[in-house]
C-alpha cells in the first residue's frame, strides 16, 4: 500500500481544535491497524518556538531527539503513544533558512529563486518525508493558522500540488470550520463556513471532508446546506460538538464515521474495527472519579492554560488512573511571600512548582518550596522549580542567605545552580539549550527509584543550569539527596529530602512523556501523596 497523506486545514477563526481533530483521526486510524503520524506545519518566521515566550504561543514541547516544538506535539504523542521528532514540526523559518541556504551553496546557479516552485517545492519535500521513511502507512499533516492568511498561502499552495501529484486515492482534504450559533435568532449559521470554503476552493484545494465545530448538533437540513454550497456530499459533513474532554473527540469522530469516510476515499482493504478498549476504560475513570485532592501548580505563566499544558495534562491521567479529580489551583509566583504563602497555599494537598526562565516571581517560587517543605506537603519541583528546592534549602537549612542560580544573580558568593560546563560561551539562543532525552541513573534506596520502579530512565531537558556538584555533599549531610545522575557526565537531575511524607525535585520535564494509557509514575505518585496527606488532614 502507498503512504496515504491526509492534510487538515482550519478555516473561520483560529483555536478550534485543529490539533485535537488530527490526532484524533490519528488515534482511530491507528487503533485500526494502521501506522499513523502526524506532523505540524507552521507559518511563523521563527526557526521553532523555542524563543517564544509562552503568553505568545502556549508552551514549548521537548520531543526525545531534541527539537523545541509547537504545543500540538504534545497531543499528537499523548494520543498516540509514540514519539514525534524533528521532523514533525515544519515552519516557515525552516523553510526558507533551508532555500536561502541552497541558494547561498549555489544549488539555484542561473535561476531566480520564488516561492513557487521553490519554496513549495521544499515544503511538498517537507510533507512528504515521513511518508517516504516507509515507517507509515497514513501521515497527517496539521496546516497552522487560518485559511485566508497571507503568511499560510504557500503551505495551501503546497496542498494543492500535491492534491493533483498524489494518486487520487492517497490524498484526502479535511477542512474544520465554525458553525456559531446566534442566541438572539436561536439558529446556527452556515454562512462563514461556505466563505471559508470558498477561500480553500479558490486556492485549488478542495475538501473531501468538512468538520463542523458547533455547540449545537447540526441537523439534516444544516449538513444538506452546508454540502450543498461548499461541493461534498451531505454524509461528508460532520459535527465536533463541543466534547467534556479532549480525550473524549476520538469516539465523537468515530460515530460521525470520520474514520470509515477516510479508509473509504483510501480504498483500504482488510481494515479492522477500532479497538479503543483501553481509551475507554481511561475515559471512564477520569468522568467517575471517587474522590479529590487540591493540587497548587505554582508558575508565573498561571494567566494563560496553554502555557502548562502538558502538566495540566500529566495531572488529568494520574488523577484517572487513581480514580481521582485533580483540582488544579493556579498560583501566580509573584504574589507569593512569606506572609501570603499560608494564606494562598491553605488547604493544598500537594504543590507543584512549574519551570520557567528569568527572575520575575523567582522569590514567590522559593517561598512556595519552603512552605512544602516545612509543611510535610507532598511536592514535587519540575526544572527551574527543581533548581529553587535547591536554592530553598541552602538559604534556610544550609544558612547562605544570598545563595542563588546564576541565572538571576551571577555574582552571588554560593552559586548552588550554575551554568553547565558546555553552556558556557554559547551565543546563540536559538536551539542551544540541553535539549531532549537523557538518561538518568536512580540510587539504590531513594524515592526516586521506589516511584519509578526501576534503576534506569529517559526522560526529556530544556536547561542552561545545572545543580552545582560542589555543594552536593554538603547539602546530602544536611538531608537534600542528590538521588538521580547523568551516567556520563554524573550531572544531578533529581534531589530529594527522605524527612519529608513526599519531596522531589526533577531537572528534566516529565509532563512530556505521560499519556492517558500510561500516566507518568512522578505524577501519579505526587497524587497518590497528595491524596495521603487529605485524609490525613480529616
Ligand atoms: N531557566 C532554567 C535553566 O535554563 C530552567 C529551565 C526550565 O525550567 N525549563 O536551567
Amino acid at each position: 500500500m502507498n503512504t496515504k497523506y491526509i492534510f487538515i486545514t482550519g478555516g473561520v477563526v483560529s483555536s478550534l481544535g485543529k490539533g485535537i481533530i488530527a490526532a484524533s483521526l490519528a488515534k482511530l486510524l491507528q487503533s485500526r491497524g494502521l501506522r499513523v503520524t502526524i506532523q505540524k506545519f507552521d507559518p511563523y518566521i521563527n526557526i521553532d518556538p523555542g524563543t517564544l515566550n509562552p503568553y505568545e504561543h502556549g508552551e514549548c514541547f521537548v520531543t526525545d531527539d531534541g527539537t523545541e516544538t509547537d504545543l500540538d506535539l504534545g497531543h499528537y504523542e499523548r494520543f498516540l503513544g509514540v514519539p514525534t521528532s524533528r521532523a514533525s514540526n515544519v515552519t516557515t523559518g525552516k523553510i526558507y533558512y533551508t532555500v536561502i541556504t541552497r541558494e547561498r551553496e549555489g544549488a539555484y546557479l542561473g535561476k531566480t529563486v520564488q516561492i513557487i516552485p521553490h519554496i513549495t517545492d521544499e515544503i511538498k519535500r517537507r510533507m512528504t518525508l515521513l511518508g517516504k521513511s516507509g515507517d507509515y502507512d497514513v501521515v497527517i499533516t496539521e496546516i497552522g493558522g487560518t485559511v485566508g492568511d497571507m503568511e499560510s498561502q504557500p503551505f495551501i499552495e503546497a496542498v494543492r500540488q500535491l492534491q493533483w501529484e498524489l494518486p487520487e486515492e492517497d490524498f484526502v482534504s479535511v477542512h474544520l470550520t465554525l458553525v456559531p450559533f446566534l442566541n438572539a435568532a436561536k439558529e446556527l449559521k452556515t454562512k462563514p463556513t461556505q466563505h471559508s470554503v470558498q477561500m480553500l476552493q479558490q486556492a485549488g484545494v478542495h475538501p473531501d471532508i468538512i468538520v463542523c465545530r458547533t455547540e449545537h448538533p447540526l441537523s439534516e437540513d444544516i449538513r444538506r446546506k452546508v454540502a450543498l454550497f461548499c461541493n461534498v456530499k451531505p454524509g461528508h459533513v460532520i459535527q465536533s460538538l463541543d466534547a467534556w474532554s479532549i480525550y473524549q473527540v476520538p469516539l465523537n469522530m468515530h460515530e460521525e464515521h470520520l474514520d470509515d469516510l477516510v479508509i473509504r476515499k483510501f480504498q483500504i482493504e482488510n481494515f479492522e474495527q477500532p479497538r479503543l478498549d483501553g481509551w475507554r476504560r481511561f475515559l471512564d475513570r477520569l468522568q467517575n472519579p471517587r474522590q479529590e485532592t487540591d493540587i497548587a501548580l505554582v508558575g508565573k505563566y498561571v494567566a494563560l492554560q496553554d502555557a502548562y499544558k502538558s502538566i495540566l495534562e500529566a495531572f488529568v491521567h494520574a488523577g484517572a488512573s487513581l480514580e481521582t479529580k485533580v483540582n488544579v489551583h493556579p498560583v501566580l509566583s509573584e504574589t507569593i511571600t512569606s506572609e501570603t504563602a499560608p494564606e494562598l497555599l491553605k488547604g493544598m494537598d500537594g504543590i507543584l512548582v512549574a519551570p520557567g526562565f528569568g527572575s520575575r516571581g523567582l522569590e514567590g517560587k522559593i517561598e512556595a518550596v519552603r512552605y512544602a517543605r516545612e509543611h510535610g506537603i507532598p511536592f514535587l519541583g519540575i526544572c527551574l522549580g527543581m533548581q529553587m528546592c535547591v536554592v530553598e534549602f541552602a538559604r534556610n537549612i544550609l544558612g547562605y542567605p544570598d545563595a542563588d542560580s546564576t541565572e538571576v544573580r551571577p555574582d552571588t558568593a554560593h552559586p548552588v545552580i550554575d551554568l553547565m560546563e558546555e553552556q558556557k560561551g554559547l551565543k546563540e539562543k536559538g536551539g542551544t539549550m540541553r535539549l531532549g532525552a537523557y538518561e538518568c541513573e536512580l540510587k539504590e534506596g531513594s524515592l526516586a527509584r521506589r516511584i519509578y520502579g526501576t534503576d534506569r530512565i529517559s526522560e526529556r531537558h530544556r536547561h542552561r543550569y545545572e545543580f552545582n556538584p560542589v555543594y552536593a555533599g554538603e547539602m546530602e549531610e544536611a538531608g537534600l539527596r542528590a538521588s538521580g545522575h547523568n551516567p556520563g557526565t554524573g550531572l544531578v537531575e533529581i534531589v530529594e529530602i527522605q524527612a519529608h511524607p513526599f519531596f522531589i525535585g526533577v531537572q528534566f520535564h516529565p509532563e512530556y512523556k505521560s499519556t492517558p494509557e500510561r500516566p507518568h509514575p512522578l505524577f501519579v505518585s505526587l497524587i497518590s501523596a497528595a491524596v495521603g496527606q487529605r485524609k490525613n488532614r480529616k
